[in-house]
Formats: structure tokens, C-alpha cells, sequence
């Protein structure tokens, strides 16, 4: 297993992939390489996929065997610009912006901001779609300086979404009438007008990196949960097992999961039927792959003292009484064998039983699906920051993991 190759793969993968259509766009690049063709489940490909927005089946058929499925998400909290976003405060222009999903909002302070999403644009052939990539500082919410705060350590920062986040982009003059409509044109090549609407998000433009005396650590954005679709994908274009094994990547889980790409929509159920036909062969499992927490050094009582989950420690089997968490024992089982048979080291994980549990798509392909289901991820720190960590052996780790589950024990 070679860690470090796979955790610069990762770092490639991540750095393609600042929102959801471009993480769909560079997984159909890594999989057409893998001999992966573009159609519908019901069609004759037998390695195929098929990408929608942000979301994104693919599967591979190999004879008789067992059905296995890894979901995960495209999605991250991030900030994403208003549709008419043009405003300005104290002679400076700013942009305004909807905060999207669960954001650690200071993380968002004082960074170089790039813009990314599409376009829906009044092309030369009709209304067409385009995905923008500006990878240059271009906005920037700048922090309070402390002497106009001065409790802010010992009192708390507190951040207003609609009065505090709107990235500044530029010196306001007084006939100066920029628009964020003339920045896109002037990207993409189109006249302003023509722009129609777009889903437009900012993102960090500092590359990901290894960190650490050693380089064990990855210090990323969207670990969760690119790292997750990073892994599935290669596994997918990797795997020789038989049966059936299918990936799905759905967007919105930051936000619930219901929408017409998300997890709680059609998507998967229809595929498997097309796939696999009504009912899946009995020893059939979903593994529902989604970053965990791993334990945070100066916060350690955060977690249950006997499930404290190590950084480079290996995949995190997710467990919940209440069903935030999927996993069944048999799935805990299957997953845990399929660790054991590649050589990956696992581990376990249960919430604070006085803390709120988190949740993921496991659930909800579980009661979509029918199938035997565990919840799993890399660990992680600083989940939902705009730069997270894992370890470096981690995406590694899972990679292998989730290959040695494609095959039946
Ligand atoms: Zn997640």
C-alpha cells in the first residue's frame, strides 16, 4: 500500500473539485480513463456511469455475486453568492452570501477566496450550461481587528451570517458600477447580459497540503466528503471483484438530502433496480462512507472515553442506537472483515450519549434501499472548516478498505 501516493491523488482530486459539479466532472474524467462509459444503468455497459448535476451513479458488472454499493457526498458547507449580489459598504464592493449547510463561520475569515460553480448563459445554439473556475484570491471577509473587539478571546466571537460574511472584492468608485455579471463575463468569454442565473460558491484557493514533522497530516478543504467520493471512485475503477458494485456521489447532504439529485431522492433505489432487480441477493451491503471525528487533543472529553478515534488510526465504523448512524452488526461485521482482509487497521465510534449525533445519507438510502447498511469515514479534525485534517494514511487506508468490501469475504 503506498500511503503517500494515494494521499497526493487525494490532494489532486480535491483541488479539481471546488464544488460538487466540478468533484462529478473530474470523477467522470478519472472514470472514462478507467474505460467507464457514460449511459443508464438500464443500458448494456457493464463498467458505465451516469452523472447528474452534482450527483453521480456508477457501476461496474461482473458476473454473479453479491451487490455492493459505497455512497457518499459531493456537497461541503461553504458560502455561496446571492442571486443579485452586487452590493457595497465603506467605499468597498462586496458580494452578498447565503451561508450553505453547517459552516464554522471564522474558519472563512481572512482567507483567499476563490469563486467556483455555473452558469445557465443565452448561448449562440440556446441556453447552455457552463461550469466557472476562478482560482485567484479575488474576495475576502476580513476580520474585526481585535482592538475594536477586545472581549473576543474571552467573550467569544460571535459572526451575524447576513451582516458579517459578505466578501469584500474591490474599492468602490463613485461612478464605478462593476458588477459581479461583468467579473463572469469577462471569465468565461460571454456578454454579461447574456448570463441567466448561475450557483456561484467560494472556495479556498490555497492548495491542500501534507503538514506535520513527518508529513502525517492532510490539511485540505472539503475532506468531508471528497475524500470519501476520492476513495469510492478508486476503488470502483480498481476493482476486478464479481458481481455488482455501484458508487453513488450525491450532492445536498449538507443540507438534508432532498432534492432531486440528493440521497433521498430515486436515484439510487431506480438504479439498483435496473441493475440487480427488485431484491438484491441476500448478502448485499451498503457501505454509507462519510468523514468521522477523530478525538481533538485539547478537547478530548468531547468523545466517549472508550471510543477515541486516532488520526491514521484507519477507517471509523459510525454506530447509533437512535439511527442517526445505519450500521448493523452484520454490516459492522462485513466491514470489519473487509478491513481485516486488506491489512487496514479500524476503528469504532459512538457519540457522547449527552451530545447531539450528526447524521449522513446512511440512513436514508438504508430506508430507501433495504439493504444491510454501515456507516463509515476517514477520521478527521476541524470537520466543516474551510481547511480540515485527516491523516495521511487515511485516504490510503479507506481506498483499501473499501476495495476489500467490493469483494464478498
Ligand atoms: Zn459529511
Amino acid at each position: 500500500m503506498d500511503h503517500a501516493a494515494d494521499a497526493h491523488d487525494f490532494l489532486a482530486y480535491v483541488q479539481a473539485s471546488p464544488t460538487p459539479r466540478h468533484c462529478v466532472a473530474e470523477t467522470v474524467r478519472r472514470l472514462e480513463d478507467a474505460g467507464f462509459v457514460s449511459g443508464e444503468p438500464a443500458g448494456a455497459a457493464d463498467a458505465g456511469f451516469s452523472a447528474r448535476a452534482g450527483s453521480l451513479l456508477a457501476w461496474r458488472r461482473n458476473g454473479a455475486g453479491p451487490v455492493r454499493v459505497v455512497t457518499a457526498h459531493t456537497d461541503s458547507p461553504n458560502l455561496r453568492v446571492k442571486p443579485q449580489p452586487d452590493t457595497r459598504g465603506a467605499g468597498l464592493h462586496q458580494l452578498g452570501v447565503e451561508v450553505y449547510g453547517g459552516v464554522l463561520l471564522n474558519s472563512w475569515l481572512d482567507r483567499d477566496l476563490g469563486l467556483a460553480g455555473h452558469v445557465v448563459l443565452r448561448g449562440s445554439d440556446g441556453i447552455e450550461t457552463r461550469l466557472v473556475t476562478i482560482d485567484r484570491p479575488v474576495l475576502r471577509v476580513p476580520q474585526l481587528a481585535i482592538h475594536l473587539d477586545r472581549e473576543i478571546n474571552t467573550k467569544g466571537l460571535h459572526l451575524n451570517k447576513q451582516q458579517h460574511m459578505k466578501p469584500v472584492w474591490g474599492i468602490a468608485g463613485d461612478d464605478d458600477e462593476r458588477s459581479l455579471a461583468e467579473l463572469l463575463g469577462a471569465e468565461i468569454d460571454v456578454d454579461p447580459s447574456a448570463i441567466l442565473a448561475f450557483e456561484l460558491m467560494t472556495f479556498d484557493v490555497v492548495p491542500p497540503a501534507l503538514w506535520g514533522w513527518q508529513e502525517e497530516f492532510i490539511a485540505s478543504p472539503r475532506i468531508d466528503n471528497q475524500l470519501s467520493c476520492w476513495a469510492a471512485t478508486t476503488a470502483l475503477a480498481n476493482t476486478d471483484a464479481p458481481g455488482t458494485q455501484v458508487i453513488a456521489l450525491f450532492d445536498h447532504e449538507e443540507v438534508g438530502s432532498t432534492s432531486a439529485t440528493g440521497a433521498d431522492s430515486g436515484l439510487l433505489a431506480d438504479a439498483l433496480g435496473e441493475l440487480v432487480g427488485a431484491s438484491p441477493a441476500e448478502d448485499s451491503l451498503c457501505i454509507s462512507a462519510d468523514c468521522a471525528h477523530a478525538t481533538h487533543p485539547n478537547y478530548a472529553d468531547r468523545h466517549d472515553p472508550e471510543h477515541q478515534i486516532a488520526l491514521n488510526g484507519g477507517p471509523v465504523i459510525k454506530i447509533n442506537a437512535n439511527e442517526r448512524y445505519a450500521t448493523t452488526p452484520m454490516g459492522h461485521a462485513l466491514f470489519a472483515d473487509a478491513c481485516e482482509r486488506a491489512d487496514v487497521p479500524h476503528q469504532v465510534f459512538v457519540n457522547r450519549t449527552d451530545l447531539a449525533c450528526g447524521s449522513t445519507v446512511g440512513p436514508i438510502t438504508a430506508a430507501r434501499t433495504g439493504l444491510e447498511t454501515v456507516d463509515v469515514g476517514a477520521p478527521q479534525l476541524a470537520m466543516h472548516s474551510a481547511r480540515e485534517t485527516t491523516g495521511s494514511s487515511d485516504p490510503g487506508f479507506l481506498q483499501a478498505a473499501l476495495s476489500a468490501a467490493f469483494q464478498a469475504p
